[in-house]
């Protein structure tokens, strides 16, 4: 399942992108700036600020869905099929987020691009959520890119099973590998995540010598020292596979969303961090021999 398909990116991997969004996540960071990412289900998002109270939700969900104070009332977890809902508003304050399409629909979508791709050096990004976390059909779709001669990136935390990442090999070109610590009681307490599995997995891949580039997300009050980011720099500088390093900082561009899918926001009273913050780290990286970037 797919919650987004973004045109024309930059900044996650090689030249002009598309990424496709997978829907599903495995891990759940406290700072996550997609949580509509989270869930392997469809999602209802409910936008008060555009909200027309045309009311067609409302005949549709009762008694799940109900006018307040503040906008509606969404029980989601009274809402059977959530599809139900897909288009109902016409002034787009409540969608369903999610859509399952099948490898050769996608195809048709990133074909209008291939153009682009060819001229820039460019491919296909697979994100999340976690992409490797799905069925099979992330691997017919990686399939079909293939065969089109589409190069493809996979944006992974790792934190599957090594079968998950096995059936996808020979199918990626680029792991752009989420490291977000070294410490495994932080991960876990920050992630609800299994550090191990995440490291087995690194050096299984290094070992095969796949093409990894490491990504970290700075986040302030879990990894934002520089005690933290050398742990994370120096296991990815011992990693042959691995020249290549990006620090992406804290943003607040997600909190938003929760408000949205009526959840809570743990990171609600973190400040974003500024791309000065990373200097230090950056040139410690550098100083390790990588190549080191703010941002994708
Ligand atoms: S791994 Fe990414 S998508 Fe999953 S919970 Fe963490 S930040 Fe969100």
């Amino acid at each position: 399942m797919i919650f987004n398909i973004q045109r024309y990116s930059i900044h996650d991997g090689e030249g002009i992108r598309t990424i496709v969004f997978f829907k599903g996540c495995p891990l759940r960071c406290k700072w996550c700036s997609n949580p509509e990412s989270q869930t392997y289900g469809l999602s209802l998002m409910y936008d008060h600020r555009i909200c027309k109270n045309f009311g067609d939700c409302i005949q549709k969900g009762k008694p799940a869905i109900k006018f307040t104070n503040e906008g509606l009332s969404i029980d989601r977890a009274n809402i059977k099929n959530k599809e139900e809902f897909r288009d109902i508003c016409l002034s787009k304050a409540l969608t369903v987020i999610g859509e399952d399409l099948s490898a050769v629909e996608l195809l048709k979508e990133i074909e209008k691009d291939k153009l682009f791709y060819q001229q820039s050096g460019g491919g296909v990004t697979l994100s999340g959520g976690e992409p490797l976390s799905q069925n099979g059909s992330v691997t017919y779709f990686l399939d079909e890119l293939k065969k089109n001669k589409i190069h493809t990136s996979v944006e992974t935390t790792l934190h599957v099973t090594w079968n998950q990442i096995k059936r996808c090999l020979g199918r990626i070109d680029c792991f752009l590998v989420d490291l977000k610590h070294t410490e495994k009681s932080k991960f876990r307490d920050y992630t609800e995540g299994d550090l191990e599995l995440v490291m087995t997995n690194l050096k299984k891949l290094n070992e095969l010598r796949e093409h990894i580039i490491i990504r970290i997300p700075v986040i302030p009050g879990f990894n934002h020292t520089l005690e933290e980011m050398k742990g994370i720099i120096n296991l990815s500088a011992s990693l042959q596979s691995v020249d290549e390093i990006h620090f992406i900082p804290y943003h607040t561009l997600g909190s938003e969303k929760y408000k949205m899918l009526g959840m809570d926001y743990p990171y609600s009273n973190h400040k974003a961090i500024s791309d000065t913050e990373l200097t230090p780290y950056l040139e410690f990286a550098k100083l390790k021999g990588l190549n080191a970037k703010i941002g994708g």
